[in-house]
């Protein structure tokens, strides 16, 4: 049977979740991806003993929103959203603010305001959070988008040519990697470098989501090449304790404007055979936000999602539920049209 799910965030109240998620299964979702930022974790995951606030079974607020998602059948996925800036989201990092010496340093010794996947800190900061958000009950920790520091995303003003990451705890990596001194300029062997390191950082994390009883997904950007992620997804596909592949061919947002179908056909057809090839289950993601309300937008929403569906993907999900609309900064301008539009398209089972 297709999965059939969505991102859900912004609401902390359990009871007015259960009103949504009610809602999510009676328009046939069987799947839901509960966001869980370093605020959620701050202030939504744990319960003060020395009070009785009266909450179901004495859980956490997070845990009560997992638990009710469980009980009306949904797998529960579970997302470090923009934690560290490392991962893709609409929100803030704490960590890189207490922490500015576990940033990543650009090739040209400029702090940037995103973790380094290889500081020790940051990356003891992601076990925690790893255990976590595995502790709440989620079926499936789903690493999203994981990349280095993306300039253009933060509208920053770096340097020509300038890269991350040179930090102390990279060069050292590098160093002992290859056992030589770490470029200030972005060769080959930086590039291989940063994937390897990015791999490397996944595969740890997921071995103690395995640990902790999950599933791991892992929601590579619809690009091939250094700067977004990975140029070869093998890397990944062939990781032990991968368990799902996926990418979120938002064409509307990576300059394909003009082909939603094509766009997601190709990557629709790049995770299957993968996911084939290495025996994972496949994912894609349509995108619900930032759209124009434009018939013909509308009508690149039903190409997306049948495109994905006929590809033969296990999982399909939209980013958001309701198409974003209670996010003003990228709601959909006829969210609704666009949620009905991809909900209509979806096989009944
Ligand atoms: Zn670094």
């Amino acid at each position: 049977m297709l999965e059939k799910g969505t991102s859900y965030f912004g609401v902390r109240d359990p009871k007015h979740a259960e009103t949504d998620l009610d809602r999510f299964e009676e328009e046939g979702l069987n799947a839901i991806l509960h966001t869980f930022s370093e605020r959620d974790r701050e202030y939504f995951y744990d319960l003060r003993d020395d009070l009785d606030l009266g909450y179901d079974g004495g859980a956490g607020t997070m845990e009560q929103i997992v638990a009710a998602s469980k009980e009306r059948g949904f797998r529960v996925y579970v997302n470090p959203w923009a934690v560290g800036r490392v991962f893709g989201g609409e929100a803030f990092s704490e960590f890189i603010g207490r922490n500015p010496e576990s940033c990543q340093r650009l090739s040209t010794g400029e702090r940037v305001p995103a973790a380094c996947f290889n500081d020790p800190t940051f990356r003891e900061f992601m076990r925690e959070w790893t255990r976590d958000a595995a502790s709440l009950g989620a079926d499936v920790l789903f690493w999203d988008e994981p990349h280095w520091f993306i300039p253009e995303w933060h509208g920053e003003n770096v340097p020509e040519g300038a890269w991350t990451c040179r930090c102390e705890s990279c060069q050292a990596a590098y160093r002992e990697r290859y056992d030589e001194q770490m470029p200030a300029t972005q060769t080959e062997r930086v590039d291989e470098f940063r994937e390897a390191m990015l791999v490397d950082f996944l595969e740890e994390m997921m071995e103690i989501t395995h640990e902790a009883g999950a599933k791991n997904a892992v929601c590579l950007l619809p690009s091939e090449d250094a700067e977004h992620g990975l140029r070869d997804w093998q890397q990944i596909a062939e990781r032990d304790p991968l368990d799902i592949l996926v990418t979120d061919p938002y064409w509307n947002i990576f300059d394909h404007a003009d082909s939603a179908e094509t766009f997601v056909s190709y990557f629709t057809e790049k995770v299957v055979s993968l996911a084939d090839e290495y025996d994972l289950e496949s994912q894609i993601w349509i995108q619900g936000f930032a759209l124009d309300g434009d018939p013909e937008t509308v009508e690149a929403v039903r190409t997306a999602t049948r495109e994905a569906v006929d590809g033969g993907v296990d999982s399909v999900f939209m980013w958001g539920y309701d198409a974003c609309r209670t996010v003003s900064s990228i709601a959909c301008e006829d969210p609704e049209a666009v949620w009905d539009a991809h909900l209509d398209e979806l096989p009944d089972s």
